[in-house]
């Protein structure tokens, strides 16, 4: 008997989230905004933070983010709202109020590794559908997995995670119309990139009483801060609410995020100072032999290589660190996943991959 035997068995066989030190590098692994806040808003926000009740549990100040997040996603008033510390949380709190005996999570697969871990540590079944080799939602076998599974809870990451892509909108309402006739499982439409996206599924909320929107500010520029949020029908997300922590959202958060609402304007500009960064990106890619990469609706553009593990060495030898995704799925062999940055860390990411993809493309394992 060792002490350790106190944790669940699947708990003692899982690895903790290690952040790496990005110390010194181009950090373009993370999906993060690289624009901080212009020096006179930050200290006008430092004025502000500075005001806030430390001594205080959070209170109703939270109901002025509630309103200030429903303007500006233009939710209605009469939907439900509930915050997360970052949409993490939020999809944590759906597979724990889902999680009855045999439940099931289901969700496309290369996509976002949080839903089959939470889903998982709540004691839910997790069935991950593939994607075809070209990352588009296999229609049929989702169809027939929603089918057989009767899914209790359906993501759908738009666009995806990590491979970037809006996709096809017919699949998709075949796949709201199909949990729709299971008549017992919600969709959860995760709109984490919509800042750099040409689309949204928001008029899906109010078509189908069974969908639920999940954004998060940490795209949009606030990561370090840790505000998602998810709505839909009232009653849905009441019992979300019912196993949030109650102090879940900070006093700073709250703060610091009706702060960038404030200034949703500056926001904006970066977000699009961000996509016209992403198009010469592409373009820059287009033109490397070495280099397939798949069109992006996010910050961030996957890029199918000859050697993924050496790709990433060489960047992060030339100081530029991104991200290896070959190893997360089969679909993804040989692919890595740049974060679209500031003009300059641009510049130096695309010296740095023309000097290395200059091997054409051997094979297209897809
Ligand atoms: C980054 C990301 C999130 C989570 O972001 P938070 O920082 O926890 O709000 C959710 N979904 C997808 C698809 C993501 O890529």
């Amino acid at each position: 008997m060792s002490l350790l035997d106190v944790f669940r068995p699947d708990v003692r066989a899982m690895h903790a989230y290690v952040v790496q030190d990005a110390a010194g590098y181009i950090k373009l692994d993370a999906m993060e905004n690289p624009f901080t806040l212009p020096p006179a808003l930050q200290g006008e926000l430092g004025e502000r933070l500075g005001k806030v009740a430390l001594n205080r549990y959070p209170g109703v100040r939270v109901y002025d983010l509630h309103a200030a997040l429903r303007a500006y996603a233009h939710v209605p008033a009469d939907y439900g709202l509930v915050l997360g510390n970052g949409s993490d949380e939020l999809i944590s709190l759906l597979s724990v109020a889902c999680a009855q005996p045999g439940a099931v999570a289901l969700a496309p697969l290369p996509g976002f590794v949080m839903y089959e871990a939470f889903a998982k540590q709540s004691g839910m079944q997790f069935v991950g559908v593939p994607l075809t080799p070209d990352f588009e939602l296999d229609g049929p076998a989702m169809l027939a997995a929603i089918r057989e599974h009767k899914p209790a809870l359906t993501y759908i990451a738009y666009p995806n995670n990590p491979t970037a892509n809006l996709w096809d909108d017919a699949v998709i309402e075949q796949i709201v119309a199909a949990v729709g006739a299971n008549g017992q499982g919600l969709v959860i439409i995760d709109e984490a990139y919509q800042p750099f996206a040409s689309k949204s599924y928001l008029d899906c909320l109010t078509k189908h009483p069974h969908v639920l929107l999940m954004r998060t500010l940490s795209k949009f520029g606030l990561a370090g801060v840790r505000l998602g949020y998810m709505m839909g029908r009232k009653d849905l997300i009441e019992q979300v609410e019912k196993v949030r922590p109650p102090y879940n959202i900070s006093v700073l958060n709250v703060e610091a995020a009706l702060f960038a609402l404030e200034h949703a304007d500056e926001f904006a500009r970066q977000a699009a100072t961000i996509k016209s960064e992403r198009e010469r990106l592409l373009a820059a890619l287009a033109t490397m032999p070495g280099a397939k990469a798949y069109p992006s609706q996010a910050n961030m553009i996957l890029v199918r290589v000859n050697d993924a593990a050496a790709a990433f060495n060489a960047l992060k030898a030339r100081g530029i660190l991104i991200k290896n995704v070959a190893g997360l799925h089969r679909l993804l062999a040989n692919c890595i996943r740049l974060t679209v940055g500031q003009a300059s860390e641009n510049d130096a990411l695309i010296a740095a991959l023309a000097d290395i993809l200059r091997e054409p493309l051997i094979s297209n394992p897809a």
